[in-house]
Parts: structure tokens; sequence; C-alpha cells
């Protein structure tokens, strides 16, 4: 039988065996189609079967890592994955002259067998003649199994290489010394709990190949923290590409149209404004060549805002590559965060804005209440922009990431204040909490609230495309209902109009904005002018169209 578009989660219906059949595998001691997790599928735990011994390891796996390292352990670290790929990807012929790749995978501690997993993973799904080596950096890991254990592992092992740096260096500084260490022409760039399925090193290496300075990314797909599960979408339900907002937090978002646009096929590389920072490949000279990371950049977070601008503000492309599939567990907390460390994100993110960002910087510092604190020395990381002459941040917001919405470009911005008066209350102000984009999916209500002229809660912002927006949700009319949801810039239910006659439309349900009688309650009605209907939002004008502290 030739199956021409493997579903595999069809042919996983029909059991893991069939599956190994139609994909050809072999089972083997350590391929047993049995065995659990398999073929990517859920290991699940039910905690209240389990031992009290068992308990105790189930939580202490979860308190160190994060993730389900109990589970973890009972899947073995040569576990099979279906080949992802859609089919269009999997036509594609490679070169055979293509570069060859040092893959770096840093840690500060990892579980024993999610680290086997990602470097076997990476040796038994490249092909050899592609892989140079594997460099394992260790971050000054303290727990015992990094040790002894490791170098016997490693010695077994002829393609993969340790590196341990001497003191605690952060990841900026530990990818910078796999960096030094690797021997390949491309760099690529892992976390120590991915998965590589088949096929997903070859499409970074002929890219790169084509052009030194295309600086590429895997799709980064999830492998659940409880049950490992490997989470696959098909590329026909669309794929994410980085972004970021204005507290300088990375966002994922779905391909925006103008980029759908300019990609003739489904395999064609998807220009991504940043990237989620773990997972990516890099020609080694070009890294150099574009000022590699800032190694005054401590721990965690903010380099890859500061790699992304950096490389498309100076030259470089940032693309997703849909053929090439990894696997990372996301977790819901990092155990490697430490408050000794101090405010090492927020202190990367000012070393990014005070070099890259322009005046739009200071729309990062309004976020976080214009206390930037000590970011250290950023002279030579300003002299390298000097050097590469690269563009303006400017430039990169309107060319590469025009989505994003701009606050300094909102054509009213402030409160929104009714201009009824109403019992006790005397005017009230549309008002809402902003939401967690990940966590608050069913949306905020919008509420009502006496003006304060504090803005927070009450400060709302209407787009250029017809959003009322705060910095992360969006004014949202459905199914007879007001909330604040994740911006999706698709117009329909986000979709408004604020009218020369200060009433505001919702264009989608032609309904107007309006404060119920008592002043309690916002809601839709039929537009009828009424001082219920009518907002003041103050409109941006040339005079008041500055940067906030610029
Ligand atoms: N890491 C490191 N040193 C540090 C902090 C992190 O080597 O001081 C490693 C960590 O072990 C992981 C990678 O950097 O392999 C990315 O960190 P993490 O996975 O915690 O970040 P996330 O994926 O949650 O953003
Ligand atoms: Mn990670």
């Amino acid at each position: 039988m030739v199956v021409s578009h493997l579903n595999w989660r069809e042919i996983l219906g029909s059991g893991l065996k069939a599956a190994y059949k139609t994909l050809g595998k072999v089972e083997s001691p350590e391929h047993n189609a049995d065995d659990p997790g398999e073929m990517g599928v859920a290991f699940q735990v039910d905690e209240k079967k389990l031992s009290s011994a068992e308990k105790e390891e189930y939580d202490f796996g979860f308190k160190r890592n994060a993730f389900n390292q109990y589970a973890s352990d009972r899947i073995s670290v040569h576990r099979t994955l279906p080949d992802y790929r859609d089919v269009e990807c999997r036509a594609i012929l490679h070169s055979s002259k293509m570069p060859k790749a040092s893959v770096i995978v840093i840690f500060h501690n990892e579980a024993w067998s999610v680290l086997l997993r990602t470097v076997y993973s990476i040796l038994e799904r490249s092909p050899p003649r592609f892989l140079e080596e594997v460099i394992l950096v260790d971050d000054y890991s303290d727990q015992e199994h990094l040790h002894d254990q490791l170098d016997e592992f490693v010695a077994t092992q002829q393609k993969v290489r340790l590196v341990r740096s001497e003191k605690r260096e952060g990841l900026i500084r530990a990818r910078l010394i796999g960096a030094e260490a690797a021997k390949g022409q491309v760099l690529v760039f892992l976390d120590s709990h991915c998965e590589c399925t088949p096929g997903w090193l070859e499409p970074m290496l002929d890219r790169i190949g084509q052009d030194w300075s295309h600086v590429v990314t895997p799709i980064i797909d999830v492998i659940d923290d409880k049950t490992l599960m490997y989470n696959f979408n098909p590329l026909s339900r669309g794929f994410s590409v980085g972004g970021f907002d204005w507290a300088m937090g990375f966002t994922w978002h779905a391909l925006p149209n103008h980029e759908k646009e300019r990609r003739k096929k489904i395999s064609d590389p998807a220009r991504s404004p940043t990237m989620a920072g773990g997972l990516f490949a890099i020609d080694r000279e070009y890294f150099y060549h574009i000022g590699s990371y800032d190694p005054g950049m401590e721990i965690w977070g903010g380099e890859n805002l500061e790699m992304s601008f950096r490389i498309w503000m100076c030259g470089g492309t940032l693309e997703t590559l849909p053929c090439s599939h990894v696997g990372h567990i996301f977790r819901k907390r990092n155990p490697n965060h430490s408050a000794k460390h101090g405010n090492f994100v927020q202190r990367n993110s000012v070393r990014t804005a005070e070099v890259w960002m322009d005046e739009y910087k200071y729309l990062y510092y309004d976020r976080i209440g214009n206390h930037i604190g000590d970011f250290g020395d950023v002279s030579d990381r300003r002299a390298l922009r000097e050097e590469l002459k690269c563009k303006s941040f400017k430039w990169y917001l309107d060319t590469i990431y025009p989505t994003l919405f701009v606050p300094s470009d909102a054509e009213a911005s402030g409160e929104v204040r009714c201009k009824a008066h109403f019992p006790k209350v005397s005017q009230v102000c549309l008002d809402s909490a902003d939401i967690d984009p990940e966590t608050s999916a069913n949306g905020k209500e919008v509420q009502t609230w006496p003006c304060h002229g504090q803005g927070g809660n009450q400060m709302w912002m209407l787009s250029q495309n017809g959003e009322i927006r705060k910095d992360k949700g969006c004014l949202d009319y459905n199914d007879g209902k007001l909330r604040i949801y994740p911006c999706h810039s698709s117009k329909g239910p986000q979709d408004w109009k604020y009218n020369d006659d200060n009433s505001i439309l919702n264009v989608y349900s032609g309904l107007c904005l309006e404060i119920s009688v008592d002043g309690k309650v916002i809601q839709m009605a039929k537009c009828n002018g009424s001082d219920r209907q009518v907002f003041q939002w103050k409109r941006q004008t040339p005079e008041n169209e500055i940067l906030a502290g610029g």
C-alpha cells in the first residue's frame, strides 16, 4: 500500500503496530510499538493510582523541572515520532552540497531522559553527512547525573562533545561558548528539552547554503509538559511567526496576510519579525559578522528580540521554515529563574531598547514605569550598529512588522468618557484590565467605572485598522457579549469606528456602544445619537503626534 499523505492520527487510530508497518519501521528492543510515548503519543499518569513512592517521584520530577519527568523517565530516549512533514515538503530534493551543522545544546540542569532524548533525536534524525557534531554546553549544572554520568555517556558517542562553563553564565554566554567550540559551517541552537523530527535539518541547511544571511527557525511544536505528547498541526491549519509587545514580551502570531500573499507554496519560508530564541540556525561566520550575542546579557530573556531586530535591521533575514519541525517542552514556570540574579529579563530588554529601538524605546519604558535601572555599558553594541550601518527601528516596524500596533500611532487614545451624566457617579468611563493572551482565551468583561484620569484600566487606543485596544487585548463584540479578547487584526467583531458625532460603531453588527440608563452597564444598541452613546476620546492630531517621553 502506498500512503500518499500520511495522516498519522488516523494511522494511530488503527493501532501503533499497524502504524509501524505503514511507516516501514522495524520493531526492535529500542522501538517497540507498544512502549509508552512511542510515535509521540501521550503518556497519561493517573496520580490517584500511584503508590506513595511513585507519587513522591512524580512530585519531585515536576518540582525540579516544571515538566513531567516521571513520564519522561518511562518513555524511551529513542522514542519514535511520525514524519510530520507535509507531502510538498517530503517531495523536495535537497542538494548534496549543503553545509554541515554543529548542533549546540545548552543547559543549566536538565532531566537525564529529556536531555538524552534531545541528543538522540538529533543523532538519529540528521543525515550523518550533514551533521558535524553535537555540542553540549553545561552551564554550571549542579544536578548529580550531569557530572560523571554525562562524561561517560559522551565518551560513548563519536559525534557528541561536551564543554562546561566555569561559572553560571546564563543562556546567552553559554551559547557563545558553544559557538566558539563549533567546527561546522552552520550553527544550530537547541534547548535541552527538544525532539527533532524526521527531515528537520535539511531545509535549514539548504536555506542557509543559499545565502549566509538567511537566519532560520524550524516550526516549534509543543511537547506537552504533562504527558509529553508531541502536538502537531498540519500546515493546512496555518502556523505562527514571532512578534513582540511593547512590554518587550515575545508573542506568537498567525502568518499575516501580506506574508501569505507573498509566499507561493505551502513549503516556502515565511518571514518572521522575531524569533522565540531557543531554536534557530545560522551560518557560523554570519553569526560573528552580525555581532553574535550581547555578552552583557545575563541568564535568560531579551536576547531573542535583540538578535531578531539586529538581523533585520542590519541586512539579514529571519525566516520560519514550514518543512522543518522540532518539538519543545513548553513549561508554565521556569525552574532556572531565581530572584538572586535580579531582574535580568528587564535589564537585558533595556540593553536591547537602548541599542536598537531608537525613540521607540520610550514606549517600552512607559510600560515599566520608566524605571530602567542600571543596564551596564552598551557602547560596544552601539558601535556594532554603526559599523554594520544598520537601518532604523522605524524602518523595521514599517517594513518587517507592519502589523504591530504602535501606541503612538493611535488615532485616539486615553480614557473613553461617556457624555451623559448619571445619578451618583456623574460621568463614567470604559474600564477593563488588559488580558494575558496565554491565559484568558475566554475574554475579560468590560465594565463602566467613574472616570479617574489615571490611565491603566481606563486607557484605550483606537488603532488605524479600527481596533479598540489595550496593549494586548482588543474590544470584541460577539454573540451579544462585549469582551476583551486577544487582538486578531481580522476585523469582524473587533472592527470599530469612532464617528465624527463621537459615537462608537461596531461595524460588524451595525450597533453602537451605549451606557445603560443607570450608568452601570456597557452595552450595544441601535445607534440613536443619545448622550449615552456619545463618548469623549482624545483624537490624535499632528500636534500631539509624538512618542511618549520622546
Ligand atoms: N539555560 C542555560 N543557562 C541559564 C538559563 C537557561 O544554559 O542560565 C538553558 C536552559 O537549560 C535551556 C535554554 O537555556 O536549554 C533555554 O532556557 P529555557 O528552556 O528555560 O527557556 P524557555 O524555553 O522556557 O524560554
Ligand atoms: Mn526551553
